[in-house]
């Protein structure tokens, strides 16, 4: 059920036939789980918040430096040394108090990802650690719950979703073996300003479609983007048979 004031701010969601009061109920209903509230969980996060998720998790250890505000744009000035969870959650309320937001401001270990990932509808990997990913894809497979995985550096990004409920998806372990990946973020590489707000926007949207269960989610497909050329390419994605995470030998 939705107050009136529910129903004006969402009006311009619900209004649209196909996604309907139906669909905001499922946003008013989901638990979404946001790993790193950086430069792609701050889009995430106040997407998912404004269009109505009912409930976010912000995971972050991290505090706000000079260095960020060039993309991170949940941040302020003011706000240098502060927890960057806390200070996301700040603001998404600030925008929305009608959902509700839980933070944890430490870095997780195995358990606490399989704990957090069985209490969400679906997973928001916003981080920018090889270990993180991993760690936190074994949990998704294994709570059989989707994780819509994202990543950003330099001009160029991707985007996939991974959702073991439905048959044929990959892992993201398929796409990427633990050996040999060389952890290279945005403090060694770059990253333009605008490039996560365009990859982080198409994560919050497939959060929505999974979560209304309208369109087609970008599930056994990789959608790579190269900004300074503008150009969009899709990779099919297969499920690895031999997968040590989400095959059956
Ligand atoms: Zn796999």
């Amino acid at each position: 059920m939705f107050s009136d004031e529910e129903l004006l701010r969402y009006s311009r969601q619900i209004l649209m036939p196909g996604f309907d009061i139906d669909g905001q109920q499922k946003l008013k209903s989901a638990r979404v789980l946001i790993i790193g509230a950086g430069s792609l969980g701050c889009p995430v996060a106040l997407y998912l918040g404004s269009a109505g998720v009912g409930h976010l998790t912000l995971v972050d250890d991290d505090v706000i430096e000079l260095a960020n505000l060039q993309r991170q744009i949940g941040f302020e000035l003011a706000q240098l040394g502060e927890s960057k969870a806390e200070m996301l959650a700040d603001r998404v309320r600030r925008i929305n108090p009608l959902i509700s937001i839980a933070t944890v401001n430490q870095r997780l270990v195995d358990d606490d990802f399989n704990r957090l990932v069985k209490e969400a509808s679906l997973v928001m990997d916003c981080t920018d650690n090889f270990d993180t990913r991993f760690a936190l894809n074994r949990a998704c497979v294994a709570a059989k719950v989707p994780l819509i995985s994202g990543a950003a550096i330099r001009g160029e990004g991707q985007v996939s979703v991974y959702d073991q409920r439905v048959a044929g998806s990959p892992c993201y372990h398929c796409l990427y073996s633990e050996q040999g990946n060389e952890d290279l973020n945005c403090s060694e590489a770059g990253v333009i300003a605008p490039l996560v707000g365009m990859i982080g926007s198409v994560q919050a949207m497939e959060a929505i479609k999974l979560i209304s269960g309208i369109g087609s989610p970008l599930i056994g497909r990789l959608l790579i983007l190269d900004a300074w050329q503008m150009h969009w390419r899709e990779m099919k994605l297969a499920k690895d048979p031999a997968c040590p995470v989400c095959g059956t030998g």
